[in-house]
């Protein structure tokens, strides 16, 4: 379904779906509020990527995501709610860090994961925890409020895809999506920062949009995942990361683009490199602008039909550890 959408033309998709994209305003925003409420899902902006968003305590309309994303039901979902006492109303137990991290950088692209409120029913796939964030972007916080529901909300995508920056992204994805509201380009351009506050020691789940260093400086020393050492170096075995995040064309990353023998490769062969260097998109050297630009970049990849995108690998810095999660996932 998704295949055969973001195979089209982007004038088809532009007529086909554009009734489906709808400004922000009072109207909008009421009728996707009523859509809502009614078990529907809808797609709104936020400040990271685009997200599908469901009542968080309707099954079925949870479930709904999960049918429209063709998304696996072991991954769980983010609960996305207005206001800090909102957050605190999902969760059995509200620690001193997760008030300090909240208080510094909410609302903002940083998901906290805690004890879930037991008389509340699961979301999804946690068990007895919660995934919890107040996401920054205006019309995001305008749906909360006006819906007055807290929001389960994926990035609105199909499974394994590239997120969604655009209203455009989203309908191509996900054409049967009942209503996307358009608020521009996600300025992070990334997802959260995920952070599980569960154990002694907050645990990254998922590097994102909030930089490790402004995390530590707020919230003291934090484990990274397995396949991290401690300065951030990404290492994980081939073959063992999940496929995520992936263009339809053959992703490879690469040690230097320029250096590649391209007479095994399918093509049209693409490119995507750092600014200085030649190539088919030439993102920003610095990491939070790259990010900003990495999955529309993809995208435009994909729409002109290249078969093999290489990709310049990254600094094995810390800064560009969120984008080098989302590459070895999308090379994977
Ligand atoms: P997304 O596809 O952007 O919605 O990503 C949601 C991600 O948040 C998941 O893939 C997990 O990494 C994380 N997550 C959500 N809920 C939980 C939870 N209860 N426990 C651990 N991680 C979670
Ligand atoms: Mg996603």
């Amino acid at each position: 379904m998704s295949r055969a959408a973001s195979d089209m033309p982007i004038a088809v998709i532009d007529s086909q779906w554009r009734d489906r994209i709808a400004a922000p305003d009072a109207d909008g925003l009421s009728r996707a509020a009523e859509l809502l409420r009614s078990g529907s899902v809808v797609a709104f902006p936020t400040e990271t990527v685009y997200g599908l968003g469901a009542d968080a305590f309707d099954e079925k309309a949870v479930g709904e995501i999960y049918r429209l994303k063709n998304r696996p039901s072991w991954n769980p979902l983010i609960v996305h709610v207005a206001d800090l006492a909102a957050a605190r109303a999902l969760a059995e137990e509200w620690p001193a860090t997760a008030e300090e991290l909240a208080a510094r950088f909410w609302p903002g692209p940083l998901t906290l994961v805690v004890r879930r409120a037991r008389h509340l029913p699961g979301i999804g796939a946690s068990n007895d925890t919660v995934a919890v964030r107040v996401p920054a972007h205006p019309v995001a916080l305008d749906l909360l409020r006006v819906s007055g529901l807290p929001l389960a909300a994926p990035s609105a995508n199909r499974s394994e895809g590239i997120s969604p920056t655009t209203a455009e992204h989203v309908v191509r994805s996900l054409p049967e999506v009942p209503m996307v509201l358009d608020g521009g380009p996600s300025s992070w351009g990334i997802e959260s920062t995920v952070l599980d506050l569960t154990g002694d020691v907050p645990r990254l789940l998922r590097p994102g949009a909030l930089a490790l260093r402004v995390l530590r400086d707020a919230a003291g020393p934090i484990t990274l995942p397995e396949s991290e050492t401690l300065d951030g170096v990404a290492r994980p075995s081939p073959g063992m990361s999940r496929r995520h995040y992936a263009p339809r064309a053959k992703a490879i990353l690469c040690k230097d683009v320029a250096e590649v023998d391209r007479s095994g490769l399918t093509g049209p062969v693409g490119t995507l490199t750092f600014e200085g260097s030649a190539g088919t998109e030439v993102l920003s050297a610095d990491p939070r602008e790259y990010a900003a630009d990495l999955y529309a970049a993809l995208h435009r990849l994909d729409d002109a039909g290249f078969a093999t995108v290489l990709i310049q690998e990254p600094p094995q810095t810390e800064d560009w550890l969120a984008v080098r999660d989302r590459l070895s996932r999308a090379t994977a």
